[in-house]
């Protein structure tokens, strides 16, 4: 399956739709001017406070330090208001409403379905094999499809926790003669490799990050795209002026300060996460927990709507995935204290 040989280069630019190509995207008054002093009165912004100036449209000093943290090149990178902006931005660059299509590989990320169909952009869903894995025959009998456009690869995957196989995915990419976006949401709590160094080799790969989970910033909401300068220059025409707030951008820039912290969140909540997959292990209630690469564990049980509202009566929140597979429960891993008290609660619940 997997001979890379046949890879042929796909262009990007005839992937885009006329109407994006055509598009003269809003010009903001600190497009025209984009000095620092000044007197400025080009934007009709109240002279007087300290938030009263427009943030700067592409984030450049955030840029440079994501830049150098994720050692990618600033003109590779695009920043959106959480990486659900990014998913839908992706879909309204590439696919025409009503025409063309999108794949997702199921169960995954809702919001692929969500935006995909807001855009009025039908999904075709491929279902993951019984190891979560890609099903790259069935993958395939698509990709002679002229209407898909976009193939949405979450790897780890959300709810299952799991990482994509390497080979499958670059299969993929390099025999889609359209844009795959993979959405690397949980990636920090991997020990698998990113697949964002592929973007220097394949013209038509968009690599999703976010600083909502291992960064703890899901309140700010900023998401990374991780590409090339083309796709980058159209995702700019389509987003907002200015899609990330000042106080946003300041918010990752001091995150981005004190990476310490952030290594000693991830690697907590990463040895957390082996001690409570042990501990539900242990448990009658739990027929399965799935090994996960991710900050959250899928747990198979008996009856899943019983137990979700149990642990609601005791105050505890977890999800119940069980629309998407059959009785089972997403639990995200907390602090210490908090996962305790889940087991204890598990504990005491009765089936
Ligand atoms: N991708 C995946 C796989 C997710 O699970 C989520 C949020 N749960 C997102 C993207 C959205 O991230 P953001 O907060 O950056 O919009």
């Amino acid at each position: 399956m997997s001979d890379l040989k046949v890879y042929r280069m796909v262009d990007v630019n005839k992937l885009v739709r006329d109407s994006v190509k055509k598009l003269t995207p809003y010009s903001c008054a600190r497009d025209e001017f984009t000095g620092k002093t000044g007197i400025f009165m080009d934007a009709n912004e109240n002279p007087y406070g300290n938030l009263n100036r427009y943030p700067d449209p592409y984030q450049s000093q955030l840029k440079k330090a994501i830049s150098k943290v994720k050692e990618i090149k600033e003109e590779d990178i695009f920043l959106g208001n959480g990486s659900d902006e990014i998913i839908d931005l992706c879909l309204r660059v590439f696919c025409n409403p009503g025409v063309d299509k999108a794949l997702t590989f199921t169960p995954t990320y809702g919001m692929y379905e969500v935006s995909a169909s807001v855009n009025d952009i039908e999904v075709i869903k491929v279902p993951l094999n019984d190891s979560f894995q890609i099903d790259l025959k069935k993958a395939e009998a698509s990709f002679s499809d002229k209407n898909l456009k976009l193939i949405f690869i979450c790897s780890p995957n959300n709810p299952t926790a799991n990482s994509m196989n390497f080979k499958d995915v670059e299969y993929i990419i390099t025999k889609f003669n359209g844009i795959v976006v993979i959405d690397e949401a949980y990636i920090d709590f991997s020990e698998k490799p990113s697949f964002v160094n592929l973007v220097n080799k394949y013209p038509n790969l968009i690599i999703l990050q976010t600083f909502s989970k291992a960064f703890g910033l899901a309140a700010v909401r900023v998401g990374m795209a991780f590409s090339n300068p083309l796709i980058v220059h159209y995702l700019n025409k389509l987003k907002p002026p200015y899609n990330i707030s000042t106080i946003n951008q300041k918010a990752v820039l001091g995150k981005l300060d004190k990476m310490e912290e952030y290594k000693n969140q991830v690697f907590k909540i990463k040895e957390e996460r082996e001690r409570l997959s042990a501990n539900l292990s242990k448990m009658k209630i739990a027929e399965r927990v799935y090994p996960s690469d991710a900050n959250f564990l899928l747990v198979k049980v008996k009856n899943a709507s019983y137990i979700y509202n149990a642990l609601v009566n005791r105050n505890i929140i977890i999800r119940n995935r069980s629309s998407l597979f059959d009785n089972c429960l997403r639990i995200t891993i907390g602090k210490k204290s908090e996962n305790n008290k889940l087991v204890n609660a598990l504990k005491s619940i009765s089936i």
